[in-house]
């Protein structure tokens, strides 16, 4: 099949392309200026970014990954300390962990959400050995927030700092509040394919509270308060000018990129409902089985993700493609089953969820009828 007729799974190329002109300009304005790191387009994008998601502030990093690292090396975490997150996330986010000198702590997941279960935290904070675990990392997976309200109540009693993953939440949100202005400190990723996504690598920190933002700010420059002497022991994790201004770019369609992703999301709930249900004759399940993602009351999905689990999910995935259809899987080896971080922790939701994920192709430049399509391709085999 000819790459142009097929579905992708993300597509940063047609984001590009929808603000080409406005996203050039960008770019030779900061060719043209002479100033290309730290300078006025940073400055302006965290400035922006802040008020979209109604935060204090946001300091600019280089990436996701620096930005839960350097998120908690801000709340104090480090050596000796042990951080609680689940393994069923992308390995930037233990990588994070690991890289502060702590420990990672997996914690199993809701069945239906597949995200962080607080019950699971609770009952891990009680275990003999819990006195390390210092701060909690809820991961909003897929563009699902998680139930910040009984995190947060959670990690006051034990003492947790908290830092929010949302690298693939850019606008959810809990109870009306923004994934993001829940936790003492929240890390967003700019990578090409997230809701927000710069044309390179990019991250950054958004904040509540000043004076932990300042730290960040320290932090991803050597440590520098005054230029040349190192408060800290920092490192280099700056987001560049270029960026910044590409960012400022896609910031101001962001809010219509994620209504049109809820209702592409839409779409594919109401295009595969009946493929969900038992068969009423037999009541067995439908050959694929499929369960449709399931958002909680009272949460706003950036739909980052649009996530179906069936026990034949490489099947599906196999016959998809015959049809030029590409599709995910986030993730397939659950985090403490990968050789560098291996840890002999029973995790069964999470394992199971890692075994039947499967992405549909879910992006901005996609069309009702290449959902359409997709649905169609399901039932083909389905039916
Ligand atoms: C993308 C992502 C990260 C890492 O971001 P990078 O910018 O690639 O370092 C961390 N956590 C989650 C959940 C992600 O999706």
């Amino acid at each position: 099949m000819a790459s142009s007729s097929r579905i992708l799974p993300a597509d940063p190329h047609a984001t590009y392309l929808a603000a080409k002109s406005e996203i050039d300009a960008a770019v030779l304005r900061v060719l043209a200026s002479g100033t290309y790191i730290l300078g006025p387009e940073l400055a302006a994008f965290e400035d922006e970014f802040a008020r979209w998601l109604g935060a204090t502030g946001v300091a600019g990093v280089a990436n996701g990954t620096d930005a839960i690292e350097l998120a908690l090396r801000a709340c104090g975490i480090g050596p000796g300390d042990a951080v609680a997150t689940v393994a069923n996330t992308v390995t930037a986010t233990v990588s994070a962990i690991v890289a502060t000198g702590a420990e990672p702590v997996f914690v199993e997941i809701e069945p239906d959400t597949m995200l962080i279960s607080a019950a699971a935290l609770a009952e891990r904070l009680q275990a003999p050995n819990a006195r390390r675990i210092k701060a909690v990392v809820p991961v909003h997976l897929y563009g699902q927030p998680c139930d910040m309200p009984a995190i947060l109540e959670i990690a006051r009693r034990h003492g947790l700092k908290v830092v929010e993953d949302c690298a693939q939440a850019h606008g959810a949100r809990v109870s009306g509040r923004t994934a993001g202005c829940w936790g003492d400190l929240a890390a967003f990723s700019f990578y090409p394919t997230k809701n927000l996504g710069a044309l390179g690598d990019a991250g950054a920190v958004a904040a509540g509270d000043p004076a932990l933002l300042a730290k960040v700010r320290t932090l991803r420059q050597y440590g520098w308060q005054t230029r040349y002497v190192s408060d800290h022991h920092g490192r280099n994790s700056r987001l560049d000018e270029i960026q910044a201004a590409i960012l400022r770019v896609r910031l101001t369609r962001l809010t219509e990129e994620n209504a049109h992703r809820q209702s592409l999301a839409e779409r594919y709930l109401s295009g595969l409902a009946d493929l969900s249900a038992p068969d009423s004759a037999t009541l067995s399940p439908k050959p694929f089985a499929l369960r449709p993602p399931c958002t909680a009351p009272g949460r706003t999905h950036t739909w980052h993700q649009f996530v179906i689990r069936t026990p034949l999910r490489d099947e599906l995935k196999a016959h998809l493609e015959k049809h030029g259809i590409l599709c995910g899987v986030l993730y397939p080896v659950p985090v403490h089953r990968q050789p560098a971080y291996a840890q002999s922790v029973t995790l069964p939701e999470t394992e199971r969820a890692c075994a039947e994920v499967l992405s549909l192709p879910l992006h901005a430049g996609l069309d009702s009828d290449q959902v359409d399509l997709v649905c169609r391709a399901i039932k083909d085999r389905n039916g």
